[in-house]
C-alpha cells in the first residue's frame, strides 16, 4: 500500500479566520431539503439580469477574432479611455489614461493583490471591521497583519482614526476604506476623505478606496469620490467595479484609480501574476461605461423601493432601522436579549429567512445581521409577512 502524502496548508491560509458561515449553510440546505421555502437576504450578488446593450455588445466582440488573444495586464486603451471619460462625468474628476487607471479582473481581484506590492513581511494594514473580507486576507497572504479599525453606529460607521496607536499608524502601510459601505450600508462625506488624507499625509500611508457601491443610491444622495478631494490623489487610489453598477458581477470587469506610481506597483504584481481581461468583456464594459445610463437609474428605483418595504416590515416587527442612503444592504441592530448568530437562527427558523450574522465580518459585526436586498420585491414582501407571526 502505497503511504498517503499528508496535505499541509501553508502558514498564510491557516491565518485565514475561520469560516464563520459553514453552519448558516448546513442548516440552509438541511432545510431546503426538506421543503422550506428559503427566502435569501444573505448573498451579495444582483439578481437582476446585466442589461440588454451591454450583453449585445459582448455577443458582437466575441465574434471578433481580434478579441481572443492574450490582452494587455493594464487593460485596453479604449477601456481605460471609457473610465477616464466616465469618472469626470461622474465626479467631475480628471484621470490621465495612460497611468492613472488600471483595468481589474473584477476590483477583488485588485483589492487581494495590493498588499503584494506595498507590505513587506510584518508590516500592517488598518482595515475596518466589519467589513468585505479581502482587505484581511490579501494582507494576511502578502505576510502582513491587520490593524482593526471598529466602526461603530454612533460615529455613523466611519472609522475613529485617532484611536489608532501611534506605534501601528507608523508601521502601517496600507489604510483601507470602503464608502458607500458594505455592509454597514454607511456612507462618508468629503469631510471625512479629507481626515484620511491628512492623516496618510502625517503617517506615509496608501489609502485604498473601495467604491464598489458608488453608483447603488437612493434619494438625492450621490456618493463622492475620494478623489474628489484635495491631496487624495498623492496618497491613495480608488477601487470600482462594473458588478453591481451594471450587475455584471459574473464577468469580472473592474478598474483601480488614482495615484500613477501605486498604480504601478500594483501593474508590477499584476503582470507577474495574470495576463488581464478577456478583450470581448472589456469592450462591453466600454458600453457599458460610455451608453446610456438610463438602466442604471430604474435600477436604483428598484433597489430604492425593495428598501422602502423591507425598512417598513423590520419597523412594523419593532426594529429600528434608518432607511440607507447607498447600497443594496440594511445593516439592523438585533433585538435585546439576541446576538447576531442567534438572531440569524430565529429568522431562518421561524420565517426561513435567510440574512448575514454581522459577527461574519468581522468583531464590531457582533450585534447586527445583514439584509441583502438583491431578491424580488415580491419576495421581500412575503419575508416581511412571515417577520411579523415571530414575536420578539
Ligand atoms: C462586491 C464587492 C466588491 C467587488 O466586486 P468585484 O465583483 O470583484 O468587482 C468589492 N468590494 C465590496 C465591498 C463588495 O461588496
Amino acid at each position: 500500500m502505497k503511504d498517503k502524502v499528508k496535505v499541509e496548508m501553508s502558514e498564510r491560509i491557516e491565518g485565514l479566520s475561520p469560516y464563520l458561515f459553514a453552519e448558516l449553510d448546513r442548516r440552509k440546505v438541511a432545510l431546503r431539503a426538506k421543503g422550506v421555502d428559503i427566502i435569501d437576504l444573505g448573498v451579495g450578488d444582483p439578481d437582476l439580469p446585466t442589461p440588454k446593450r451591454i450583453v449585445e455588445r459582448m455577443m458582437k466582440e466575441i465574434l471578433n477574432h481580434l478579441n481572443h488573444r492574450y490582452p494587455s495586464y493594464e487593460g485596453l486603451r479604449e477601456f481605460r479611455e471609457a473610465v477616464s471619460r466616465w469618472y469626470e462625468r461622474r465626479f467631475g474628476v480628471g484621470v490621465d489614461p495612460d497611468v492613472e487607471v488600471l483595468a481589474l479582473i473584477g476590483s477583488k481581484e485588485g483589492i487581494a493583490h495590493i498588499p503584494l506590492a506595498f507590505l513587506n513581511p510584518g508590516d500592517c494594514s488598518l482595515i475596518p471591521s466589519p467589513g468585505y473580507p479581502v482587505y484581511h486576507a490579501g494582507t494576511i497572504f502578502a505576510g502582513g497583519e491587520s490593524f482593526f479599525l471598529p466602526l461603530l453606529e454612533e460615529r455613523g460607521f466611519l472609522p475613529d482614526l485617532g484611536q489608532v496607536p501611534q506605534r501601528v499608524a507608523e508601521k502601517a502601510k496600507l489604510i483601507f476604506i470602503n464608502y458607500p459601505n458594505n455592509p454597514t450600508a454607511a456612507v462618508a462625506d468629503k469631510e471625512f476623505f479629507s481626515e484620511v488624507v491628512a492623516f496618510a499625509q502625517r503617517y506615509h500611508l496608501i489609502v485604498c478606496h473601495d467604491a464598489a457601491y458608488s453608483e447603488i443610491f437612493f434619494d438625492s444622495y450621490s456618493p463622492t469620490s475620494f478623489l474628489e478631494v484635495d491631496g487624495a490623489k498623492e496618497v491613495g487610489v480608488e477601487f470600482h467595479s462594473l458588478s453591481k453598477t451594471y450587475n455584471m458581477t459574473g464577468w469580472r470587469l473592474g478598474f483601480v484609480v488614482g495615484n500613477r506610481d501605486v498604480l504601478a506597483g500594483l501593474g508590477k504584481i499584476k503582470t507577474n501574476i495574470d495576463s488581464g481581461v478577456f478583450q470581448a468583456i472589456q469592450w462591453a464594459g466600454i458600453e457599458a461605461l460610455g451608453g446610456d445610463q438610463s438602466d442604471v437609474e430604474q435600477m436604483r428605483e428598484i433597489y430604492q423601493r425593495r428598501r422602502d418595504v423591507m425598512v417598513q416590515g423590520l419597523r412594523k416587527m419593532g426594529l429600528e432601522v434608518t432607511p440607507p442612503l447607498a447600497t443594496f444592504y440594511l445593516w439592523v441592530k438585533v433585538p435585546s436579549g439576541y446576538d447576531s448568530a442567534s438572531f440569524t437562527s430565529l429568522l431562518l427558523d421561524e420565517a426561513g429567512v435567510v440574512v448575514t450574522p454581522g459577527r461574519g465580518f468581522g468583531e464590531a459585526g457582533e450585534g447586527y445581521v445583514r439584509l441583502s436586498l438583491t431578491v424580488p420585491e415580491s419576495r421581500l414582501e412575503e419575508a416581511v409577512e412571515r417577520f411579523q407571526r415571530i414575536s420578539l
